[in-house]
């Protein structure tokens, strides 16, 4: 059942078609990024992703998303993808052969430099996501990601296709699905084109090593409480003056780390 959940060549893009089928129906677009996506849920996809700019990005081709029904690569009558630990132990995990076959076909068409084609998978105990991440994997032709159920994969294959293992953050999801579109979403929208105003990727919080500055709009006044003046003020010095300080007291209070760091790198 996989293998007509996968892409095959169609000519032209429509662009009127909804994002849902753009992502299982459309051949390669030479020179736009691509997430292939392997999972045991691909009706998850687009998810959120086919909203706002990334769906509209999406609908005009600016990305590519391909999701592989890892169940088609399933073992016998079953289509068996997971078996109990080896010894031992609560779960199930995801069988290499099943899994090794999914990643073959991703590959397929794709560069093996990991630089050019990053392969992750989504797991706690990867290295968590940061921007820095997302600019490397927004700078790459695509990559494949394998979303992870049960108690995960079995390791030997994460060694035979040299997969980086990226994290969400420090807790544990029920599967890679939610994971995987928070890493395109990050991803995608630092792609050319696809943010209206290309400096609010410059300007963000993570971006140049501090958190934003608080952000405010009309009305003037809510609920007794005012825009600060400086904003309304026209002076665009003092507006930046004023957005650097608050972005560094923020910084300062929330994470000592960034904070830190930032320091460090103004000192040299
Ligand atoms: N037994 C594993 C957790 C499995 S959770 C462990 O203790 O490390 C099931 C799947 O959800 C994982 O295979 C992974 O793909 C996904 N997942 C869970 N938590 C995640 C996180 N913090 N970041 C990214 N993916 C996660």
């Amino acid at each position: 059942m996989s293998k007509t959940n996968k892409s095959h060549g169609r000519l032209a893009i429509r662009p009127t078609l909804r994002a849902r089928e753009l992502m299982t129906n459309t051949p390669d677009i030479v020179g736009v990024w691509k997430a292939k996506v392997i999972t045991l849920f691909p009706e998850s996809f687009p998810g959120v992703l086919d909203r706002s700019l990334t769906g509209k990005a999406l609908q005009d081709g600016l990305w590519q998303l391909e999701t592989i029904q890892l169940r088609g690569y399933g073992i016998g009558k079953h289509k068996d993808v997971d078996h109990p630990p080896a010894g031992g132990g609560a779960g199930m995990v995801l069988k290499p052969d099943v899994v090794g076959a999914a990643l073959a076909d991703a590959r397929r068409a794709t560069p093996v430099d990991p630089k050019a084609w990053p392969v992750v998978y989504m797991s706690p105990r990867g290295k968590p996501l940061t921007q820095a991440m997302a600019q490397e994997f927004s700078q790459a032709q695509g990559m494949t990601i394998l979303c992870g159920r049960f108690e995960g994969v079995d390791e030997r294959v994460l060694e035979e296709y040299n997969v980086q293992e990226v994290s969400l953050g420090d807790f544990v999801l029920t599967g890679g699905e939610i994971a995987a579109q928070a890493v395109i979403d990050a991803t995608v929208r630092l792609l050319p084109n696809v943010l209206g105003n290309a400096d609010s990727t410059v300007d963000e919080s993570h971006s140049n090593g501090l958190l934003e500055h608080p952000q405010y709009t009309k009305p003037a006044e809510w609920q007794g409480r005012k825009i600060p003046e400086v904003l309304l003020s026209g002076h665009h010095g003092n507006v930046d003056k004023w957005r650097r300080g608050m972005a560094e007291k923020l910084t300062k209070e929330r994470r000592p780390d960034m904070w830190k760091a930032y320091q460090a790198r103004k000192d040299t």
